[in-house]
């Protein structure tokens, strides 16, 4: 069963086509992932679709209702956690969660419970009594995800919830969004980390200026670069990169920091033809692996850019 659907979405902001035709859809259950770099259109996309900016253009059906007609029974069905933390610094982590479950209509012993239900789920139950003011920068975004299921959501959005955050905070979070999909709620998550995606999301869609470039599993996906493998190396001297790009079969070359990335159709012919041309040139080779492609590699190739900061 399709719990969201999204058609011929289209956000501008003037001249600016920040989400340009995009169509996917998400099933019951899954935990689905809209990754790509800095202004890709993710957060622009989840806010039209939990009902915090206007689209320009297409249709939004949650649940099987229109969004437009139906929004504030949209809302309801929708917990969405913001890539700007949505919580108030001065109040505690209880009358925070307090505030947004009132919001969707809990009250009295239901809310109490909620407020100590999602505070214990995300670790900070001991600072239930504490301002948000005297939290870090983890803290905050944990409490934002209670926030978030303060509603008691059957679809939780959460937008790059892991940015600057501290390695223990982001495991916390990433284990909690696991155990929620194992809970059975469905999840929209965006990043522009792939090993987050890679490792979280049942499907993906790769997005970039605006557009959904790719979307499926990760095997899906893969298949799309089928004919690509990926042959990383370092050498200890420069190396003109026209050589290596003149080799038959290779089909990109790129740097990603002082790593070679080369893209090639049979990875026997080229390896041998790229460990003679680096013996006739008289270059070491510190390391050399050959991959299939992982999330960046198919970045990389249906864009030509890396999803890297
Ligand atoms: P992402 O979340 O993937 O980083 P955004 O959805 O925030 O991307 O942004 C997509 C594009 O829309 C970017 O070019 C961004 O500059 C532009 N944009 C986003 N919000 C606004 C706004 N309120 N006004 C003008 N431009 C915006
Ligand atoms: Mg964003």
């Amino acid at each position: 069963m399709k719990v969201l659907e999204v058609k011929n979405l289209v956000k501008r902001y003037g001249k600016n086509l920040a989400v340009s035709d995009i169509e996917f859809s998400v099933n019951q259950g899954e935990v689905f992932g809209l990754l790509g770099p800095n202004g890709a259109g993710k957060s622009t996309t989840i806010n039209i679709i939990t009902g915090l900016i206007q689209k320009d253009e297409g249709t939004v059906t949650i649940l099987g209702k229109d969004l437009d007609k139906e929004l504030t029974a949209c809302k309801y069905d929708m917990g969405v956690v913001p890539q700007e933390l949505a919580i108030y610094e001065d109040l505690t982590a209880a009358q925070n969660v307090s505030f947004f479950g009132s919001l969707y209509g809990l009250k009295g012993k239901e809310l109490a419970e909620k407020v100590d239900q999602t505070l214990a789920f995300v670790g900070l139950s001991d600072k239930k009594k504490h301002k948000v003011k005297t939290f870090s920068g983890g803290m905050k975004r944990r409490l934002n995800i209670a926030c978030g299921l303060a509603t008691d959501p059957k679809i939780l959005f959460l937008d790059e919830p892991t940015v600057g955050i501290d390695p223990q905070s982001r495991n916390h979070i990433l284990e909690s969004i696991k155990q929620l999909n194992e809970q059975g709620l469905t999840v929209i998550y965006t990043t522009h980390y792939m090993e987050e995606a890679e490792s979280l999301c049942d499907r993906i869609a790769i997005m970039d200026v605006g557009q959904i470039v790719a979307q499926g599993t990760m095997d899906e996906l893969r298949n799309l670069v089928v004919d690509h493998w990926f042959i990383k190396l370092r050498t200890n001297q420069a190396i003109d990169e026209a050589l290596i790009q003149r080799i038959p079969g290779v089909k990109s070359v790129e740097t990603i920091g002082d790593q070679w990335v080369i893209a090639c159709q049979n990875k026997g012919t080229q390896l041998r033809d790229l460990i003679d041309l680096f013996i006739k040139h008289d270059q070491m080779v510190e390391e050399l692996r050959v991959e299939e492609p992982d999330l960046e590699d198919i970045f990389l190739t249906l864009t030509g850019k890396t999803l890297r900061d």
